[in-house]
Parts: C-alpha cells; structure tokens; sequence
C-alpha cells in the first residue's frame, strides 16, 4: 500500500510499505478521506510543529473517515464494510490525566500524525490505518466521509469554545478565520454566542466568516477598526491564529474580567502583555486538542444542525497529496481533504 513520509521540511515522499497488522483491540480500516490540518503544514513547512519535533520521518494525517475491512474480533460491533469516522486521540487510559478525564493532556498519548509523543505516531496518509474499535464512530449513511473527515476539527473547537465556560450570551472574538477559527465561529454561534467578530488578514476568509457565522469582521492589519469593532471590550477571546499580532489583539481588547482561549499554535516563544492580565483579571485558559466531545460533534453533524460544506475549498486524490498541500497552503483556502 502507498504511504506518504514526511522526511523534513518540504520533503513529503511516498512509500510501498506493507499493509499494517492489527492488534487485539483494532479494525483495519481503509482511509476514504482525510483533511489535511493546519497542524500538517507546520510539519510540512517547518518539519516541526511548535515544540514537537520529529525524531524520524513519519506519516502525518489525523482527520480521517473510511471504511472497515478487517473487524478483528470486532466482527458484531464494526462489521468489515461499517463507515466510520476516526478519533486519532489513543490515550495510555490508566495515567492520572485519563483517570481524571482530561486524557487529551496524558503525557503519554498517541496522537495520529502527531510527533508530540516519542518515536512519532503515524497518521492517515496511507492506504490503510488499524485503528482501536474503541476510535470508531459510525456514520450514518447520510453523511458523507468527506464531513466526517471534519469531525476532528470540529472536536477541537467544541472543546475550544467549552475552555471559554458558557458561551450563551456572549460578545466573543476569534482572531484567525481558518479552518478552526470558523468551526469555533460556527460552535460559538449554535450554542447560543450574542454577538460574534472576527479578525483576519485574509479578506476571502473574513468574507466566508460573514457569510456563515460572524456578526462584524475586521480586517487584522486595521487596528483602528479591530478597535471600534471592540468597543467595551469582548467577553471571550478566541485566540485561533497563532499571529503574534493576534495575541496583542486578544489581550487588549478582551474586557475585564473576560477569558481569553489560546488554541492557536504560535511558531516560538512570544511577548505577553502580562500587565493587561493583571490589571483586567483576566482568564487565559489553553485548549490542547480535545476530550469526549467526538460523538457530540458527531450528533451535531447528523442531525444537520451544521453543514461544514463550505469549509472545504477544495478535494484532491490520494496520489496528489502534495498538489493537496500545495492547496492548502494558498491564503484564499480554507479546508483541503484528500479522496482515496
Ligand atoms: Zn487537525
Ligand atoms: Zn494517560
């Protein structure tokens, strides 16, 4: 089966690689879509992504749906054939963190396509992935692998805008119109959010921002408007750009008292304005992937209370990958899948 391997920067091969085994507690499943993630192209880019640094080259790939063709001992459960949408998280569930239920910080969690962990985790850019049953969500005919390949991101922001508290009622900014920052717009707005702003530098997403979700946008790079827009200030800020510029944004127009989410994933270290956070007591809380809110997104997605089809901005075929990175790279993009 073919594989892709991210080797350094820019340097994304593909590979004949032996079909993977399946262990006790697995399913093969053959990949029909995954979308390639903000998180991809810090890898692809940089050949790291933050503080994770590969040790060796490695497939990466994490939002996933397909289809099961070996059910192991799973034959009642996830018969070969079953559709399902993958949750890349495999948690050690025996740490402190996962008794506690925040698995999504278990020191020793496994992330599909993710160098967090040591030696890296390979993700869904291959043929085939096993996958543990318990990651197995299935999809009702209805929804398209394509949407369910957007079930990760979607994860990321429901427990994105739940690190805010309740959201009902809100003045809320999100700096950063990519793919995050609108599923978080689109979160924001479904449970219940009162007014909603967002800022960016790129107009065609700030214009799809106002299309779907956003009340007011505001162009980045205008501190004058970012400003009026703010008025009073906001009560949550949603840091989803991981712009330096967007930090200055977040603390100084989040009102006193506010909270600021931090899901952005900034390149290096970066000048805080600390004496804002002093001064207006505010909340600054860190949101890292996400924890038992897949089947929630899952619900949102079958029950059509969301439709993430204008997120996707474009499809490629497997064997293009890297026409699919070089896609998802253009400022006027906002979400890439791959087709298998
Ligand atoms: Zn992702
Ligand atoms: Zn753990």
């Amino acid at each position: 089966m073919r594989a892709f391997y991210l080797h350094g920067a820019r340097d994304l091969r593909a590979a004949e690689i032996e079909q993977p085994q399946i262990a006790a507690d697995e399913v093969l499943v053959q990949v029909r879509a995954t979308g390639i993630c903000g998180s991809d192209l810090h890898y692809y880019i940089h050949g790291r992504n933050g503080d994770f640094v590969p040790e060796c080259p490695f497939v990466l790939g994490h939002e996933s749906a397909g289809e099961v063709v070996d059910a192991g001992a799973f034959t009642d459960g996830l018969p070969a054939g079953s559709r399902v949408a993958i949750d890349p998280s495999h948690p050690c569930r025996t740490c402190a963190y996962c008794r506690q239920g925040r698995y999504n910080l278990c020191p020793q969690m496994r992330y599909f396509g993710s160098a967090a962990c040591s030696p890296p985790q390979d993700g869904s850019f291959r043929e085939y992935v096993p996958v543990q049953a318990h990651n197995c969500h299935l999809l009702p005919r209805a929804l398209d692998y394509r949407q369910a390949a957007l079930l990760e991101p979607l994860s990321i922001a429901i427990h994105g805008v739940g690190q805010a508290g309740s959201i009902a009622g809100k003045r809320v900014l999100v700096t950063g119109a990519g793919p995050i920052g609108q599923l978080i717009g689109l979160i924001a707005r479904h449970y219940g959010a009162a007014h909603l702003a967002v800022s960016d530098i790129r107009q065609s997403a700030l214009d799809l921002a106002a299309l779907l979700w956003a009340d007011q946008s505001v162009h980045a790079d205008d501190p004058a408007a970012v400003a009026q827009a703010a008025g009073e200030g906001f009560d949550v800020v949603v840091e989803a750009s991981g712009a330096p510029a967007a930090l200055q944004t977040a603390y100084l127009h989040c009102k006193a008292g506010g909270t600021i989410v931090q899901l952005g994933v900034q390149g290096g270290p970066v000048e805080l304005p600390v004496n804002l956070v002093m001064q207006k007591e505010l909340t600054v809380r860190g949101s890292f992937r996400f924890a038992h809110v897949f089947p929630q997104a899952l619900d949102l997605l079958v029950r059509r209370q969301l439709d993430l089809v204008p997120l996707i901005s474009q499809c490629v075929a497997f064997p293009d990958l890297l026409a699919g990175f070089d896609a998802a790279l253009q400022p006027q993009t906002i979400k890439v899948v791959v087709d298998y």
